[in-house]
């Protein structure tokens, strides 16, 4: 388990503790305070879930990578191989390489030269770069 998700636990107990407290101001009934620690301990849970989900919305929307050239591959089977300050080298399930330059994805060959693949416009959509 990753401190992350240490501190992540520590904070749904804290807020199930605080939810139990503050149920006890309303409620005498055992079981309306544990009701109370339960949803008020799910808060950070529900959160990271929400934010998630946004980003999977947003990510399917706006894809970072084009689908290979089998077409079988999409953005979240890409594996990063190496990535500098301009580059990003990428490997996708069918073992082709690319790497990602600014708006251009390219097909990495054997010799390590260039191919031209797609090009990323505006509006988020990746087109057939005209240099192919
Ligand atoms: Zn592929």
């Amino acid at each position: 388990m990753s401190m992350i998700e240490v501190g992540f636990l520590l904070m749904c107990a804290v807020l199930a503790a605080v939810g139990w407290v503050v149920g006890t101001h309303f409620w005498t009934e055992w079981y309306y305070r544990l009701l109370s620690a339960i949803i008020v301990g799910c808060i950070p849970i529900a959160l990271s879930t929400a934010i998630r989900l946004s980003e999977a919305i947003r990510l399917k929307r706006r894809p970072p990578y084009p689908v290979c050239e089998n077409g079988c591959c999409r953005w979240e089977d890409y594996r990063i191989v190496k990535s500098d300050r301009v580059d990003v080298e990428l490997v996708c399930k069918c073992g082709k390489r690319y790497v990602k330059s600014d708006q251009r994805f390219q097909r990495l060959l054997e010799d390590g030269g260039r191919q031209p693949y797609k090009v990323l416009k505006p509006g988020h959509q990746w087109v057939d770069d005209v240099l192919a």
